[in-house]
């Protein structure tokens, strides 16, 4: 399949449900906490999350991604649901232990194939999109648009207070608890209602 999205950038959210703050032993933000994916990271549905030698703790992260509509520049929370094109799934795969080492996330978060989105977008109402994330049919995570710290529309505004949002763009918007390990040999769902199931295989990376 291809991708569904060309995002210039991939603005990630971090700790937006109080439960998976606490699980990782994190205080709840006080402001949206920001970081990016690198758009090379993107992988269509159907497409193989390959799992770098370097980490030893590569986790899913079931999210529901907001696609930008239209370019936004410091829109208000109030008129940002005008911006927004549709929603899609997303999974923040993050090596978990080089998230904990290295402080800064972006190799973390950053590695090719960690970024699988899709199936579609569709244009649904931001206040009951839902979420549920299984490994190998087993249910891992499940998630409301209202359980988020931070809503839709004040993310939206939040990222466009500081960079510029262009169609297209992608806001993954945090995760629920649940989140754990993948393996080699693991089939990865993330599923939004109303929009479809991104499904991905993980497989360890070959050496070359
Ligand atoms: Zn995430």
């Amino acid at each position: 399949m291809t991708l569904v999205v060309q995002p210039s950038k991939i603005v990630c959210i971090g700790r937006n449900y109080a439960d998976h703050a606490k699980e990782l032993g994190n205080e709840v933000p006080k402001e949206p906490l920001i970081f990016l994916k690198p758009p090379s990271a993107l992988l269509p549905p159907g497409g193989t999350i390959v799992l770098p030698p370097v980490s030893k703790q590569v986790e899913f992260e079931g999210e529901i991604g907001v696609v930008i509509g239209k370019r936004a520049r410091q829109v208000a929370e109030a008129d940002a649901e005008s911006f927004i094109a549709g929603f899609t799934c997303v999974n923040d795969v993050t090596c978990r232990d080089l998230q904990k080492t290295d402080g800064q996330w972006t190799r973390a978060k950053g590695f090719d194939t960690f970024c699988p989105v899709g199936p579609k977008v569709v244009a649904l109402d931001w206040r009951t999109l839902s979420i549920v994330t299984r490994v190998n049919g087993a249910e891992r995570q499940r998630g409301t648009s209202s359980d988020m710290i931070f809503s839709i529309p004040r993310l939206v505004a939040y990222v466009s207070a500081i960079m510029t949002l262009e169609p297209g763009d992608l806001i993954a918007t945090g995760t629920p608890a649940g989140v754990g390990r993948l393996a080699p040999g693991d089939v990865v769902e993330v599923e939004i209602p109303g929009i479809g199931l991104l499904s991905n295989h993980v497989a360890a990376q070959e050496s070359s």
